[in-house]
């Protein structure tokens, strides 16, 4: 799963500790039948269904499958139930889902793109489709179209050409390259910071990314740097 998928334990977390508790009062939930959450949990897609103001309301058990082999226990459908996918999408996306749910839900008409969610060790490009529910919320299905070894050059998890003065690293939220701290047009594959899940991340968009999967988000803005 995406972004909000990939690397979403801190914002999760922070969701959770939060806002969590009142959240759930003011969602207007997405009325589905039994027969549809019987196909989806059936399904080996990813899927979960949003409700009209983004929040998660659904997820299906392959859903759960992915988190604990990519992200943890935090990730998991029980956990992340009721978190609004732009407190975890990343600043750099906010603004594209945004776009994207809007057309959706005023055109009634679905919207795919596809996009990379590498592991440490295997490249891999999803399709993310979006779907609008009547009478109202999402239902987002992620499909996995590619996977196999990366034959990218692999970098070493060297402190100092990667955590800033905070000890942070920035993470591209979707090839999931990290920006190098002198060099901040220098995006490496540093496996082994994929795994790390002691590690503090903070997500961007890097060059490619951005121009390739977003050629309307102005590269002006600030959080895209
Ligand atoms: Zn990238």
């Amino acid at each position: 799963m995406h972004h909000y998928g990939a690397d979403t334990r801190k914002s999760v977390r922070q969701v959770m500790s939060g806002k969590f508790s009142s959240c759930m009062n003011s969602t207007r939930l997405p009325v589905f039948s039994d027969t549809l959450r019987s196909a989806l949990d059936e399904r080996k897609d990813v899927i979960c269904v949003l409700s009209s103001d983004l929040r998660i309301a659904y997820c299906n058990p392959a859903w759960d499958r992915f988190a604990l082999d990519n992200q943890g226990e935090e990730a998991v459908g029980s956990r992340v139930l009721g978190t609004n996918l732009l407190d975890v999408a990343g600043e750099s996306l906010q603004r594209f889902y945004r776009h994207v749910f809007d057309a959706v839900a005023s055109s009634s008409k679905p919207f795919d793109f596809d996009y990379e969610c590498s592991s440490a060790d295997r490249f891999r490009m999803f399709r993310m489709e979006i779907m609008p529910l009547r009478p109202t919320g999402f239902l987002v299905v992620h499909s996995l179209r590619v996977e196999e070894p990366h034959s990218r050059k692999a970098e070493s998890p060297d402190a100092q050409h990667y955590r800033n003065s905070s000890g942070i690293v920035t993470m591209c939220s979707h090839c999931r390259r990290t920006r190098r701290v002198g060099e901040p047009q220098r995006w490496d594959w540093v496996p082994a910071h994929l795994g790390d899940r002691s590690l503090s991340v903070s997500h961007g968009l890097c060059q490619v990314c951005r121009v390739y999967y977003y050629p309307s988000v102005p590269s002006s803005s600030p959080s895209l740097t």
